[in-house]
């Protein structure tokens, strides 16, 4: 099936006419994705194009994948169940750490019930209730609502389009990576401001494309992934688009230190070193079968720690 494409507005400011930032080709990037689409029957597009607002800098894939392309799309990249090696295991205990932490941060300003948007498998939900809040998930993707419901969460499928929350009865809402899928993140912003109470908390976490990963990576970060993630922000316009909806930003920050400031440097030095020896060997080389095996080959920059930036707000 031909994929279907849609343009679009500058989703914070209304804008039209951005300018084109990175034409991204898709087989020399994204095998993985041109596969997983094929796969489903798709003929993937050629390039992605990346396109930066003139007016207000919001950085979005135009033209995209229509909504149905889009979670279909999405839905195909997700990887399998598979065994659980001794790296996950300690990711786990990490990952667990880490959403202690992030609860310890929402508590300073808020108690009661949080709503996870997009809580995928109900790890923030499981912590959260544990620590005494009452929670409530909302999850577009049925298997895992359903798994999550099994855990004994109280979880929605849908989105806040579907999902009929009450006006001014959520204390504080987490939006951690979901808010760069989102087709039209300022409507997801104003209805997650409806039903939050007055002073309750919101946190948005999400990938930062002024963060030194993105700027060193270029179109090669990993976390383009234009097909997923429609959206690009950076501080300065996570910050309106949020205060576009009715909160008032209280914290604003990057997720890194200085260490990992530096392993991301010698990370980014070694990976854009192999990712140029790539190319230049493709473009050195007449072997078919050499040429074909580099396209196989992931052409991307892969640091192993990337920059997120945390927004906390209030109603
Ligand atoms: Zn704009």
């Amino acid at each position: 099936m031909k994929h279907r494409l849609e343009l679009v507005s500058c989703n914070l400011c209304g804008k039209d006419k951005p300018r084109l930032k990175w034409r991204i080709k898709s087989s020399m990037y994204y095998p993985k994705l041109m596969n997983a689409l094929s796969k489903v029957g798709r003929d993937p597009p050629e390039y992605f194009d990346i396109v930066q607002c003139r007016h207000c800098g919001l950085v979005y894939t135009n033209p995209r994948y229509s909504s149905e392309d889009q979670t279909e799309s999405y839905e195909s990249q997700k990887p399998g169940k598979a065994k659980e090696t001794f790296i996950q295991k300690l990711r786990k205990t990490s990952e667990r750490n880490r959403l202690n932490s992030r609860m310890q941060e929402i508590e300073r300003y808020a108690k009661g019930i949080l709503l996870d948007v997009g809580c995928a498998d109900g790890k923030l939900l499981t912590v959260a209730k544990e620590r005494g809040w009452k929670v409530i998930g909302v999850e577009p993707f049925g298997k895992e609502a359903a798994a999550c419901r099994k855990l004994g969460l109280d979880v929605k499928t849908g989105t806040l389009d579907t999902v009929k929350l009450k006006a001014d009865s959520i204390n504080a809402t987490n939006l951690s990576d979901v808010i760069e899928h989102l087709p039209d993140p300022s409507k997801t912003l104003e209805q997650v401001h409806r039903i939050m109470k007055k002073g309750g908390l919101l946190l948005v976490s999400t990938q930062d494309i002024g963060s030194f990963n993105a700027r060193t990576g270029g179109k090669g970060w990993d976390l383009i992934s234009p097909a997923s993630h429609l959206y690009q922000f950076d501080k300065k316009t996570l910050k309106a688009m949020v205060e576009k909806a009715g909160f008032r930003t209280i914290r604003l920050y990057r997720d890194n230190n200085m260490l990992r400031h530096y392993l991301n440097f010698a990370f980014a030095m070694l990976s854009r070193s192999i990712v140029f020896a790539k190319l230049f060997l493709y473009r050195l080389t007449k072997s078919r079968s050499l040429r074909s095996q580099l396209k196989k080959t992931t052409l991307r920059y892969w640091p192993p720690l990337n920059d997120h930036v945390i927004l906390l707000a209030r109603k």
